[in-house]
């Protein structure tokens, strides 16, 4: 197939062609150097200023201040789970993670496996169709960092508040579906991390953005490569780095600035998802999943009225050229995931077939 079609997949997903046409050229040939950027070494010169304006665009868009680190890392938002509570979670101290979906779940259970955890709040009671409100929130006392997760990809929930995090509590968020698709004020927060495949660029390069002083409240027995430290000392340089995700994630900066940063995105974002939300509460035939103080911009759940229909949906939207509209495995109907990257008009595509679908 010659032509690209509507990508609506959860990721990895879809990118900004002018990044994906850089991309082609810079593997060819990165910045007239008669190298692709696949083979040049992380120490060249090449590289070195690939993975600053990385880290420069990247402070620009979310003002970013100097006492954070940038750091471009492996392993997912799946290591995080794990490498944030090892660096963050001192032995006897607790944890409190906020849980809203899967992928709370995943990282409440890696942090039980290295300290203490208190669920704060939880929306499992109603397969976590909403977030919860501040007063079914309970904290314990004194906890090490508060966790959350603040887009659901699996259930289509979003935060649309801050965190009501105890003052002074160093706020831990799992960011890696919505990171960047909407301002973000960093200062409010201990450490921010995302798997770069769903906002920012190819898997294999998470960003975590730091607090430099938190990575000083990691053991020495930790291995060096788990450490946060290493790799803020290091500027992210520690050893090898994914540099070809570094060049996407630096190139998907500047298509950001170009769309008027994060307020722009935002717009854009919103736009995007008013088109489908209102075409679901439009439709006798489908419904939204998730409560509407509670939807997330970025993964659109819906359902047909039977699991029958639903695939016939699918067959239509398939052949419609929409393709990636399944919902999760674990939760079935469909799911419209519709990332900074993803363009409108796939938005009213879809938003026509739900309306002329019978
Ligand atoms: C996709 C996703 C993950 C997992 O990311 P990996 O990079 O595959 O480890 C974690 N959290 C959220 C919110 C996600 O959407």
């Amino acid at each position: 197939m010659s032509e690209r079609i509507f990508n609506f997949s959860a990721g990895p997903a879809v990118l900004p062609e002018s990044v994906l046409r850089a991309a082609q050229e810079a593997i060819w040939n990165l910045a007239d150097s008669g190298i692709g950027v696949l083979e040049h070494s992380h120490r060249g010169p090449e590289f070195t200023k690939v993975i600053e304006e990385a880290e420069a665009n990247c402070r620009e868009l979310a003002s970013i201040p100097d006492d954070y680190a940038v750091l471009f890392l492996q392993g997912g938002a799946s290591l995080q789970f794990a490498m944030l509570a090892m660096n963050l979670l001192p032995s006897g101290a607790t944890a409190d993670y906020v849980n809203t979906g899967s992928w709370s779940k995943k990282a409440i259970a890696e942090a039980k496996k290295l300290g203490t955890v208190h669920v704060a709040g939880t929306s499992e009671d109603e397969g976590f169709g909403y977030i919860p409100g501040n007063d079914a929130i309970r904290w314990s006392n004194a906890p090490a960092y508060v966790h959350y997760t603040s887009n659901n990809t699996i259930a289509g929930t979003q935060w649309h508040r801050d965190l009501p995090a105890p003052s002074a509590v160093p706020v831990v968020c799992d960011a890696s579906s919505d990171i960047f698709s909407r301002p973000i004020d960093v200062s409010k927060y201990g450490l921010i991390y995302a798997g770069a495949q769903k906002n920012l660029g190819p898997s294999g390069v998470t960003l975590v953005i730091i607090r430099k002083d938190l990575a000083e409240r990691a053991p020495d027995t930790l291995p060096t490569m788990l450490q946060y430290r290493t790799h803020i000392k290091e500027g992210s340089l520690f050893n090898t780095p994914p540099t070809f995700g570094v060049f996407m994630i630096g190139e998907v900066f500047k298509w950001l600035k170009s769309q008027g940063g994060l307020a722009g995105v935002q717009k854009h974002n919103e736009a995007k998802a008013k088109i489908i939300y209102d075409a679901v509460e439009a439709s006798p035939m489908f419904r939204g999943t998730a409560r509407p103080d509670s939807r997330s911009l970025m993964n659109i759940c819906f359902r047909g009225p039977d699991e029958d229909t639903e695939k016939r949906f699918l067959a239509a939207a398939k052949e419609a050229r929409l393709s990636g509209l399944k919902g999760h495995r674990s939760v079935g109907g469909m799911r419209a995931s519709i990332y900074n990257a993803f363009p409108a008009a796939g938005c009213t595509a879809l938003a026509n077939l739900i309306a002329s679908f019978r």
